[in-house]
């Protein structure tokens, strides 16, 4: 291989390996499989703002993601909710209300039927997915800063309270949710996302994992546990 080839190959291995999926999902009864491959192949590279179908969002689909925001600010009054975003300084947030909001008014936190790889929602029972570095914001230095996208699945739970099985998903016990109604849902859906995207609850992608979703599962029992109780 010639050298300027295998420093464009190199490139491409490392845009590639900042590209991570997590995702809130309850375990699906039917799961096409797709490779983990597929979905970075498939990642536009260069796009530091790719194109959502947020900016056509319906009224009723903006007041329900401003609904989970809400609950999510209200939950993360709690204390030991804050605290487990740990010391966010370093990401360049003064608190997690400067996080949240920094996200929302950023367009951060989107809803739509792509995730932020264009790639479609595997069913209704992935509620988000976070993808690393597709984002950006003006921090209160002026300086542009790399984010994550978290954008919630129009289709799914979140915005429908139906999973993929037609079964409510307040009434799905052990996987979250439990006794949760659909305004604590929303909230933890996007503290789970804003976990991913300070990196502090390890990736939960199924694609990556194959775990049948266990990890998701742990990580959305972490939130219900810490800021819903
Ligand atoms: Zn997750």
């Amino acid at each position: 291989m010639k050298i300027d080839t295998i420093d464009r190959f190199l490139k491409k291995i490392a845009i590639i390996a900042i590209i991570f999926i997590s995702a809130t999902i309850l375990p699906a009864q039917r799961r096409t499989a797709k490779s983990l491959d597929h979905e970075l192949a498939i990642a536009p590279l260069s796009a530091s703002s790719p194109a959502g179908d947020d900016i056509k969002m319906p009224a009723r689909v903006r007041v329900e993601l401003q609904k989970g925001i809400n609950s999510a600010r209200q939950a993360m009054r709690k204390k030991k909710c804050a605290a487990l975003f740990g010391d966010l300084s370093n990401a360049g947030f003064r608190t997690v209300f400067d996080l949240l909001n920094t996200y929302a008014d950023n367009n951060l936190i989107r809803a739509g039927k792509l995730d932020a790889n264009g790639s479609r929602f595997r069913n209704e029972d992935v509620g988000a997915t976070t993808v690393a570095g597709m984002g950006s914001f003006t921090n209160a230095k002026g300086v542009l800063q790399s984010a994550s996208v978290i954008t919630i699945n129009q289709k799914g739970f979140y915005f429908t309270s139906r999973m993929s099985d037609s079964n409510d998903v307040t009434s799905v016990k052990g996987h979250g949710f439990e006794g949760l109604d659909m305004s604590g849902i929303r909230g933890a859906v996007i503290i789970h996302e804003l976990l991913h995207a300070m990196g502090r609850i390890p990736n939960d992608s199924v694609e990556l994992l194959n775990d049948r979703g266990k990890q998701s599962i742990a990580n959305s029992e972490l939130v219900r546990r810490t800021c819903f109780r």
